[in-house]
């Protein structure tokens, strides 16, 4: 509460008054586009967008955020006739047993029905307090005030047609999929429990050894210098990936700017996600070692732009999984299981993206406009192929745990 109240107005008001001094020096010009280039923009558009009269909203806006914090990290759902801890009976929904996908799916509809109205209240607020920034920085609404404060070089325009083009040629490939999971299971509807299940039984390593000698050949046979660049990191204690007593939870890909290298960090034990997330880190190591090659302003790295190269590289290490599944049909089903996540990780995204637009666009809406308005868009993209039938009212306030909509308003996902 001191941070929010006392410190961030204080930070906010001298943030401002430096992107001043900074844009009104006569050396800024002389620097180097390539480097700074950047951070010129960024300082010139805090400066342009400043209003003091804002930063009483800004602070504002932390305390729901802080209370839906709250609220989500204590939420418990019933399982085994037992309170467990919510992401727990969420990774239930990846079960390979159809029983224990359906249960844990009720389970997480009846936790998110126990925050539903708290959390729409915080929704609501938010939504006002944003407007009203928007409308005192001179913009007619949050989603083009966002635009420009992000420093987008795509416009709203690009957005839609973007989503369109979604709609038209990945969707139906999403549907295939649908089709071909269904045929596999034996079922004749297509729940959302049903979405989840991870085909693979069998772990493609035992051991991190393993798994690094495999994804050291896939990056290989991608391009040698990848090859080299896991090398170097594995042999310089850059890669800590084994889970052990003690250690810190997550994983992250950090960026060292005095040694110049990057460093990966994770848990991993044997499974299909925990050899694509290896990979999904090595495209952002690849890019950061590039980064620090060309002397980019790399410690800026967009939101938007960084997952590029994290899926970019899961996508081109695909038709090397035989380095793991060495028959050709779990190859296939890994395969699958890859373009699944793929397609997964674009349509999930840009549905909160639609999403985000018609809630800052229309800043009076009610919160049952919004829930319609949420299912309306999960049925066009990513339910699309999914039978909701009876559940209408569990699939529109599926939004309610996703943080993105809380707290980083309108950016994109960060995977
Ligand atoms: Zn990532």
């Amino acid at each position: 509460m001191h941070d929010q109240t006392v410190i961030q107005p204080i930070l906010l008001k001298y943030g401002a008054q430096m992107d001043q001094k900074f844009c009104g020096c006569p050396f800024t010009p002389m620097l180097d586009d390539r480097r700074y280039g950047r951070m010129k923009q960024v300082r010139a558009t805090g400066l342009q967008l400043f209003r003091e009269e804002n930063i009483p909203l800004q602070v504002r806006e932390q305390e729901p955020v802080a209370r839906y914090n709250e609220i989500i990290g204590g939420l418990t759902a019933h399982w085994e006739g037992q309170d467990k801890p919510y992401p727990q009976v969420v990774a239930q929904m990846d079960s390979p047993h159809r029983e224990i996908r359906e249960a844990a799916w009720r389970s997480v509809q009846q936790a998110r029905r126990s925050i539903k109205d708290e959390v729409a209240r915080i929704m609501d607020e938010l939504v006002q307090l944003r407007h009203q920034i928007a409308l005192n920085a001179g913009f007619d609404n949050y989603r083009d005030d966002v635009f420009c404060e992000k420093n987008r070089e795509y416009t709203v325009a690009d957005c839609y047609s973007f989503h369109q083009a979604v709609e038209r040629y990945v969707i139906p490939a999403w549907d295939r999929l649908a089709k071909q999971l269904q045929q596999s299971l034996g079922i004749d509807s297509y729940h959302p429990w049903v979405t989840t299940p991870c085909t693979l039984s069998k772990p493609p390593f035992s051991t991190v050894e393993e798994l690094m000698d495999g994804v050291e050949t896939m990056l290989r046979c991608t391009a040698p210098d990848f090859g080299d660049k896991f090398a170097h990191m594995r042999a310089h204690g850059l890669l800590d990936l084994e889970s052990r007593n003690g250690k810190a939870p997550g994983r992250f890909c950090d960026f060292f700017g005095y040694s110049k290298n990057t460093f990966v960090f994770a848990n991993f034990s044997p499974s299909f996600f925990a050899l694509i997330a290896l990979i999904h880190k090595m495209g952002h190591a690849v890019n950061g070692y590039l980064q620090i090659r060309d002397e980019y302003e790399w410690t800026d790295l967009r939101a938007e732009v960084a997952e590029l190269y994290s899926h970019g590289m899961e996508l081109l290490c695909l038709d090397k999984l035989g380095e793991f599944y060495h028959d050709e049909s779990s190859l296939k089903a890994a395969q699958r299981e890859e373009l699944h996540r793929s397609l997964n990780m674009l349509i999930g995204p840009l549905s909160g993206d639609i999403f985000q637009h018609w809630m800052y666009t229309h800043p009076s809406h009610t919160s049952a406009e919004r829930d319609a308005k949420y299912f309306e868009i999960i049925q066009r993209f990513g339910g699309h192929p999914v039978d909701y039938r009876g559940l209408e009212e569990e699939a529109s306030i599926g939004w309610i745990d996703s943080i993105h909509f809380i707290a980083f308003a309108c950016a994109a996902c960060l995977g």
